[in-house]
C-alpha cells in the first residue's frame, strides 16, 4: 500500500503573503424573507437589485423624540421576497462549487436575526431544497462519473489526504463491510422521507469544465459550535439511555501548513447527494436531540457544514490513480448556519441559558471585531492584530481571511416592525463586511500527463471487449470462472457426515465410499468431459491455426505483391523524381532566360520609346522649321517682290526720264537745226506744251528721288486731284508732260486701279496731309531751293550732257507747294573710254542699256517727271511723277 500525505494548497503559509494585487472583497448578499403574517407590519423595502431601505416601525418615533430616518443599504444583490433557492444559488453558491472543483476554498454563511430565513436558506425547508442541498447535487452531478473508489482517497487525523491503490482500497472497504459499524448509506438505498424532497433538486446543475483526467472524492463532516465549544455532529458514540453522557467537545488544531482543523472530526466519504444529506440529516437530528436533553436552545449555536473534495490525476495509462501525494488537491467549502445576532435581553434568557446565549453572542462579537480589524487594516494600511482565537468560530475561519480563498455571506433579514433594531444592526454589520477583501485564490498546477487519458483507456476496454465478445470468448472472464467453479461444486453429491460415533458403524463408511465413488466417477467423467472438450478445443485450434496459417500465407502473398507494387511505384516515383527535378532545373534555366529577355524587352521598349520620343521631336522641330521656312519664304518673297517692283518702277521712271531728255534734246537740236531756216507752222503739242513753261520759266518741275515710289505716286495723285497744282503745273514747261499724263491717268480708271493700293491710301491720307506738310514745314522751312538733274546725252557713245534745273518751292494757298525753276545748268562730261555715266549717285539701278535699247522709240513713249534728288536732307517738299503709258501690274 502506498499512501501519500496530500499537501493542501488552499492554504499558504503565512510567511509567504498573499498576492495583495488579486484581491476580491467579501460578498454580501441581503436576502428579505416574507412577513409570516399578511398583517405584519413591514419595515424594509427592496429598492432595487443592489438596495434595501429600512424604516422605523409606526410608533417607533415616539420613543425617539419624533427622529425618523430611513436608511438605505447597498449590497453585491438583495434577494426580495419572491425570489426563489435556486436563483440565490445561481448566483451565490454556484461559483463557490465551480472553485471548490477547480481546487480552491470557499467560505458561505448566513447571517441574521432568529427567523429571518438562516437555516431556510442554507438547508431548506421541506419541499424547497436550499444552497446546502444543491451544492451537494451540483458537486456529484459535475464529477459523478469520474468519482474514485471509496477508500482511494484516506483523510488522516491530521488534516491531510493519503492516496491508496484500488487493490488496499478493496482490502480496505471488505474489513469495513465485516465490522458491525453502521455503514455509510449507499445511494441505492431508500431515502429517508423526511428529507427527501428537500434534495429532490431537478435543475442538476453542474460545473461545465471539469478535469476529466482526475478521480475524486468528497468527504463531508458537520460540527457545532454552541458556547463557545465544537461538538462533531457525526460521530457516533455508544449512546446510553440511563445515563446520557454529554457529548464530547473537540479541539482545533494547526495542521503543518498553518490550516485550522478540528481533531478527531468525522468526516465521511460519501457518493451521492442522497448519501451526503443522509449524513447531514444524522447530524441535524443528534443536533435536535442534544438540544433538547440538554435543555439547549437551537438558535443559539453556528452549524458548520463542510464539504472536503479530494481530487488526483489518472495515471498516464488513464486507469488509476496516480500515486503521488504531491498531485493530491484538497479543496473544502464550508457552509455555515449561524446563531441568531440578536442581543441577549430580547431573548429574556435566564442563568445558564444568559450565559450561553451571551457567549453565542461573545462569538458573533468576535467576528464583527475580527472582520472590523480586518477593514482597518486592509484599508489604512495598519498592522492590528485580527483576534482570531478569541472564539472558535473565528478561529476555524482565520485561514479564509487570512489566507486565501472566496468568502461569501447571505444576511438574512425579517421585515417585520420587531425586529427593526436587530435588522439595522445586520445591516451595518454586513455592509462593513463588503468592505475586506479577500486574496484570490491561484490556479492549482498541472499534473504534466497528457489530457484525455480517461476516455482513451474507456475506449480501449470498450474496443477490447467488443473484440472478445466477437471471438467468442468470455466477456468478463474472471467472473464467469467463479461461476463455472461455483457450479461444478454445486453438483457434486454432498459428503455425508464422516463421524464414527459407534465402534460398530458399518452405515457411515459405505456411505461415505459410495458417495465418494459417485464423485470419483463423476470426476472421471467431468475429467473425460474436460479431455474432450480440451480435444475439441485442441481442434479448433489447431482448425483455427491453420486457418490462420493460410490467412497468413495468404495475406503474406498479398503482401509481397504489394510490396512489389510499392517497390515498383517507388521505383516510379524516383524516377517522377527525377523527372521533376530535371524539370524544375529546366523550369529554373527557361525562367532566368525568361527573365533575361524580359529584361532586353523592357530595355528596347525603352530605347524605342525614347526613339520615338525623339523622333516626334524632330517631327515636331522640323513642322517648326517649316513653318519657319515658309514664313521666311513668304515673307522674303514679298519683300522681294516689292523691291522688284519698286526697281522696276524706279527704272522705268529713269529711262522715262531719260527719254524725255532725248526727246528734248532732239527737239532742241531739231529745233536748232530748224531755226535758222524758218519757223515751222505746225510744231508738235509737246514741244509747246514744253515751252510755255520756259517762256514763263517761272515754276521749274523739282527732281523727285527715284527711291521714294509710294510717296512719288501719293504725291502725283494728291496734285492730279488739285486743280490748283494742276494749273500751275501746266504753266510750268518742265512739267507739261507729266501733267498730261496725269490727265490721261485720270481718264483711265483702269490704269487707277492698277495703282489702287498708293492711290487709296494717298486719298485716305488727303484730309491729314495738310498737317503733314506743316509738320514738315517746320522741319525745313518754307522755302527749297533745289537742283533738278536732268540727264541729257548728246552722243550716245562720248559725250554725257547733264543738264541741272534750279528753282524754289513755295507753298500754294490751297496748302500745296509750286516749284519755280530758276535757272538751267548743263554739265557736259566727254568719256574717254565710251563707258557710261550714271545720271544720278542715288539711282541704284544698275541695267541702263537694255533699257536704253528698250526705250528707243521716243515717240510710243510719254513720261515725264520731276524729281527731287534722292537722298537731299531737305526732304520731299515736291514730288512730281508720271507714270508710263504701259506699266507692269
Ligand atoms: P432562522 O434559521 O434564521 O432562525 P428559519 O430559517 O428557521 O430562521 O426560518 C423561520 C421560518 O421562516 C421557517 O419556518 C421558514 O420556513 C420561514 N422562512 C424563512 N425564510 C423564508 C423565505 N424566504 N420564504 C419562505 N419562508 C421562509
Ligand atoms: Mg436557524
Amino acid at each position: 500500500m502506498k499512501s501519500a500525505r496530500a499537501k493542501t494548497p488552499r492554504r499558504p503559509a503565512p510567511k509567504k503573503p498573499p498576492n495583495s494585487s488579486l484581491k476580491d472583497p467579501v460578498g454580501v448578499y441581503c436576502r428579505v424573507r416574507p412577513l409570516s403574517r399578511p398583517d405584519q407590519e413591514c419595515c424594509i423595502e427592496v429598492i432595487n437589485e443592489t438596495t434595501v431601505q429600512i424604516h422605523p416601525p409606526e410608533g417607533y418615533r415616539i420613543f425617539r423624540n419624533g427622529e425618523y430616518r430611513e436608511t438605505q443599504y447597498s449590497f453585491k444583490e438583495v434577494f426580495g421576497t419572491l425570489v426563489v433557492q435556486k436563483e440565490l444559488f445561481d448566483v451565490v453558491a454556484k461559483p463557490l462549487v465551480e472553485d471548490l472543483i477547480r481546487g480552491k476554498n470557499g467560505l458561505l454563511f448566513t447571517y441574521g436575526v432568529t427567523g429571518s430565513g438562516k437555516t431556510h436558506t442554507m438547508t431548506g425547508s421541506p419541499g424547497d431544497g436550499g444552497l446546502l442541498p444543491r451544492c451537494l447535487d451540483m458537486i456529484f452531478n459535475s464529477i459523478g462519473p469520474f468519482q474514485a473508489k471509496r477508500f482511494v482517497f484516506k483523510l488522516d487525523d491530521k488534516n491531510g489526504v493519503d492516496v491508496q491503490c484500488e487493490v488496499d482500497a478493496l482490502l480496505e472497504r471488505q474489513k469495513r463491510d465485516a465490522m458491525p459499524v453502521p455503514k455509510t448509506p449507499s445511494g441505492k438505498r431508500q431515502i429517508d422521507p423526511e428529507f427527501a424532497d428537500m434534495i429532490n433538486v431537478q435543475d442538476h446543475c453542474k460545473v461545465e469544465e471539469v478535469d476529466e483526467d482526475n478521480v475524486y472524492s468528497v468527504f463531508v463532516s458537520y460540527i457545532e459550535i454552541y458556547n463557545n465549544y465544537i461538538y462533531d455532529l457525526l460521530e457516533e458514540a455508544p449512546f446510553d439511555p440511563i445515563k446520557p453522557k454529554p457529548p464530547q467537545s473537540k479541539i482545533l488544531r494547526e495542521d503543518q501548513n498553518h490550516n485550522m482543523y478540528v481533531t478527531g472530526c468525522t468526516e465521511v466519504e460519501v457518493k451521492s447527494t442522497e448519501e451526503a444529506f443522509e449524513v447531514f440529516w444524522r447530524g441535524q437530528k443528534k443536533r435536535r436531540i442534544a438540544n433538547t436533553q440538554l435543555n439547549r436552545e437551537s438558535s443559539r449555536s453556528h452549524s458548520v457544514f463542510i464539504i472536503k473534495l479530494a481530487q488526483a490525476p489518472l495515471d498516464a495509462d488513464g486507469d488509476n490513480v496516480l500515486q503521488e501525494k504531491e498531485q493530491i488537491t484538497l479543496s473544502q467549502l464550508s457552509l455555515v448556519d449561524l446563531a441568531g445576532s440578536e442581543r441577549t435581553n430580547r431573548t429574556k434568557a435566564e442563568g445558564n441559558r444568559l450565559r450561553e446565549a451571551g457567549n453565542i453572542n461573545q462569538s458573533l462579537m468576535t467576528l464583527r471585531t475580527c472582520i472590523e480589524v480586518l477593514r482597518e487594516n486592509q484599508m489604512y494600511g495598519t498592522n492590528k492584530m485580527v483576534p482570531y482565537r478569541d472564539s472558535k468560530l473565528t478561529h476555524l475561519f482565520k485561514n479564509y481571511f487570512d489566507g486565501e480563498g472566496k468568502v461569501r455571506m447571505i444576511v438574512c433579514v425579517n421585515p417585520k416592525a420587531e425586529d427593526y433594531e436587530e435588522s439595522l444592526q445586520v445591516m451595518r454589520f454586513a455592509e462593513m463586511t463588503q468592505e475586506v477583501e479577500v486574496a484570490r485564490p491561484v490556479d492549482r498546477p498541472l499534473c504534466g500527463l497528457t489530457p484525455g487519458r480517461r476516455f482513451r483507456n474507456a475506449a480501449f476496454r470498450e474496443e477490447l471487449s467488443r473484440k472478445l465478445e466477437m471471438r467468442g470468448g468470455p466477456i468478463n472472464g474472471e467472473t464467469e470462472e467463479q461461476s463455472v467453479s461455483e457450479m461444478f461444486l454445486q453438483n457434486l453429491p454432498p459428503l455425508p457426515s464422516c463421524e464414527l460415533l459407534d465402534v460398530n458403524d458399518d452405515q457411515t463408511l459405505p456411505k461415505l465410499i459410495e458417495v465418494l465413488e459417485k464423485r470419483h466417477k463423476l470426476r472421471q467423467m467431468l475429467s473425460e468431459e474436460f479431455a474432450k472438450n480440451v480435444l475439441a478445443f485442441k481442434t479448433m485450434l489447431q482448425d483455427f491455426d491453420s486457418s490462420v496459417v493460410s490467412k497468413e500465407n495468404y495475406i503474406q502473398g498479398k503482401l509481397s505483391e504489394k510490396e512489389k507494387t510499392i517497390a515498383g511505384q517507388k521505383m516510379e516515383l524516383e524516377r517522377l523524381e527525377k523527372k521533376i527535378k530535371t524539370l524544375e532545373y529546366k523550369i529554373e534555366i527557361l525562367e532566368k532566360t525568361a527573365t533575361i529577355y524580359e529584361e532586353d524587352k523592357r530595355n528596347l521598349q525603352q530605347e524605342l520609346e525614347s526613339q520615338s520620343q525623339k523622333l516626334q521631336r524632330q517631327a515636331s522641330d522640323k513642322r517648326r522649321l517649316e513653318a519657319r521656312l515658309q514664313g521666311m519664304v513668304a515673307e522674303t518673297t514679298m519683300k522681294w517682290e516689292k523691291e522688284c517692283e519698286r526697281r522696276v518702277a524706279a527704272k522705268q521712271l529713269e529711262m522715262q526720264n531719260k527719254l524725255w531728255v532725248k526727246d528734248e534734246k532732239l527737239k532742241q537740236l531739231k529745233a536748232i537745226v530748224t531755226e535758222p531756216k524758218n519757223e515751222k507752222p505746225e510744231r508738235p503739242s509737246r514741244e509747246r506744251d514744253r515751252e510755255k513753261p520756259v517762256q514763263r520759266s517761272v515754276s521749274p518741275s523739282p527732281v523727285p528721288p527715284p527711291s521714294n515710289f509710294t510717296t512719288q505716286v501719293a504725291e502725283s495723285q494728291r496734285l492730279a486731284s488739285n486743280p490748283q497744282v494742276h494749273r500751275r503745273s501746266n504753266s510750268c514747261s518742265s512739267i507739261s508732260v507729266a501733267s498730261c499724263v496725269m490727265e490721261w491717268e485720270q481718264k483711265t480708271p483702269s490704269h487707277k486701279h492698277t495703282s489702287g493700293t498708293p492711290n487709296a491710301r494717298s486719298r485716305q491720307q488727303e484730309p491729314g496731309q495738310n498737317r503733314d506738310y506743316n509738320a514738315s514745314d517746320r522741319r525745313r522751312g518754307m522755302c527749297w531751293t533745289g537742283v533738278i538733274e536732268v540727264p541729257r546725252r548728246r552722243d550716245e557713245l562720248e559725250i554725257e550732257e547733264d543738264q541741272c534745273c534750279r528753282g524754289d518751292v513755295f507753298k500754294t494757298r490751297g496748302g500745296g507747294q509750286a516749284v519755280q525753276f530758276t535757272e538751267i545748268e548743263t554739265l557736259k562730261q566727254e568719256s574717254p573710254t565710251g563707258r557710261k555715266r550714271r545720271s544720278s549717285p542715288s539711282d541704284p539701278d544698275p541695267p541702263k542699256d537694255a533699257a536704253d535699247s528698250e526705250w528707243t522709240d521716243v515717240e510710243t513713249r510719254c513720261s515725264v517727271a520731276v524729281e527731287m534728288r534722292a537722298g537731299s536732307t531737305l526732304g520731299p517738299g515736291y514730288q512730281h511723277h508720271a507714270q508710263p503709258k504701259r506699266r507692269k501690274p
